[in-house]
């Protein structure tokens, strides 16, 4: 199969046949899902790559929830409802899986940022309780809003100010729904990201009994929103800023504020896979190298942004990824390295990442033997370059052995240039890394050259 002799004929090769119409997006749980899975494994299985327990297909156990229309949110004040126009002031969902939830007279409760952080001496939820109460919160941290280098990270984001640490912090405080606040600079995107992404149906890891249950409701509000809202409570978004960031913050009752809420969902479950394949190594076989690129796009949408056709092909997000994985494992396939390499192509990335958390949550290769990680998310197909960026610059000590390489080429690594959107914490090198795994997330190609001679 392998009939281009060069890497760039490969390359064009995997990525053309990826983003082909045929694959469709490459959407988990469609027939061009499927495809890109077969296509993935069985190059692994030309290049004799060895599976994982007898399958290069490790299961992913999902759920699929999709709200029905018949679902509302309100938001009254003083007694009078006022239910929420879906999409244009509010997104709401529930990643827990079941037909109904409801919410009554839930009360409103101003959490600041809602972060519980000790090693910043931060408690956003110091000295109340949340149980059976709706939280509103900030996105983003006191550091990005302030600027200031002593708060958090300064401007650069820090896994406080996302969006999924808000909602996991709320429901370990025992709230029954969370509000966040969209603002488009701390957010680092527009209302219309917000919008499409929670809209239809929402995919989630299967839990485990003895999981944390997600909260009942989640949801994202648009500042001026909220802003009408306030408008008789004496609060508005600017003074609450303001009050959040006080160092004498503690969260308080907006009185006279409370949700109600009817939920009504279509819940399915299916299997997605990682699909995985090893090279063994020869003299440390048990240490393993880690090169991961997400197979999933975002299939077809009904809106037609995408052009005339409603698939969103996913070429460079993730068919450059997949292409570079599988050029390494080509390359691998045939020469001799001291440690074992693992080649995992991950599902539902752009469902959260919930690929990549699953594999590490159930690594059947034990994480501490996992030395070094590379991800490729996304690689930007913009010609030849002297640097390389490193995404999160400063998280890992990988940096400094690439460095080093680089060095010899004439080349240079350039730090992320915008750490305040918080890349770092959105692709799948996060579920190794916050783990312990040493992860690099560089968004040039031209890594791949380079690290043959660090793996040797
Ligand atoms: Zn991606």
């Amino acid at each position: 199969m392998f009939t281009q002799k060069r890497s760039h004929g490969r390359l064009r090769y995997w990525i053309s046949t990826l983003a082909s119409d045929e694959f469709e997006g490459r959407a988990p749980g469609t027939a061009g899902g499927q495809l890109t899975k077969n296509f993935i494994s069985q190059t692994f299985q030309d290049l004799d790559l060895d599976p994982i327990n007898g399958s290069y297909f490790l299961d992913v156990p999902t759920s699929e929830i999709t709200l029905k229309d018949s679902s509302y949110l309100t938001l009254s004040f003083r007694g009078n409802d006022r239910k929420m126009k879906t999409g244009e002031e509010v997104v709401f969902w529930t990643k827990q899986a079941r037909d109904y939830r409801k919410i009554r007279d839930s009360e409103v409760v101003f959490v600041g940022y809602g972060i519980v952080a000790p090693e910043y001496n931060w408690n956003d939820y110091e000295g109340i309780d949340v149980k059976g109460k709706t939280v509103v919160i900030f996105i983003n941290d006191p550091g990005f809003s302030t600027g200031s280098p002593r708060l958090f990270n300064g401007r650069s984001m820090t896994y406080y100010g996302r969006w999924t640490y808000k909602f996991e912090e709320a429901a370990r405080q025992g709230a029954t729904a969370a509000i966040i606040i969209h603002d488009e600079e701390p957010a680092s995107y527009p209302w219309s990201v917000v919008e499409s992404s929670w809209s239809g149906s929402q995919l989630s890891l299967q839990r485990n009994s003895d999981d944390p249950l997600p909260l009942q409701l989640e949801s994202w509000i648009h500042k001026d929103t909220l802003n009408r809202l306030l408008q008789y409570t004496g609060f508005n978004t600017d003074s609450l800023e303001e009050i959040a960031l006080s160092k004498t913050f503690k969260p308080f009752i907006i009185r006279g504020l409370e949700l109600n809420s009817d939920i009504y969902n279509t819940v399915n479950y299916f299997k997605s896979h990682n699909i995985a394949a090893v090279k063994k190594g020869t003299t440390k076989p048990d240490e393993y190298i880690l090169f991961t690129a997400h197979w999933d796009h975002i299939g077809i949408k009904e809106d037609d942004l995408s052009g005339n056709d409603n698939i969103y092909n996913g070429a460079v997000d993730n068919a450059t990824g997949v292409a570079a994985l599988l050029e390494l494992s080509k390359r691998f396939s045939n020469v001799n390295t001291d440690r074992s390499i693992l080649f995992l192509s991950v599902t539902l990335e752009e469902s959260g990442l919930l690929g990549s958390e699953y594999f590490a949550n159930n690594s059947p290769i034990p994480l501490k033997d996992i030395v070094a990680g590379f991800n490729f998310d996304a690689i930007f197909p913009s010609g030849k370059s002297n640097d390389m960026v490193v995404v999160g610059y400063g998280a890992s000590e990988l940096e400094d052995l690439l460095e080093t390489e680089l060095i010899k080429n004439n080349r240079y690594i350039n730090p992320d240039p915008s750490p305040e959107k918080g890349f770092f914490y959105r692709s799948d090198h996060i579920s190794f890394a916050k783990r312990g795994v040493p992860m690099l997330y560089s968004n040039n190609g031209y890594l791949i050259v380079q690290m043959r001679d660090i793996l040797y």
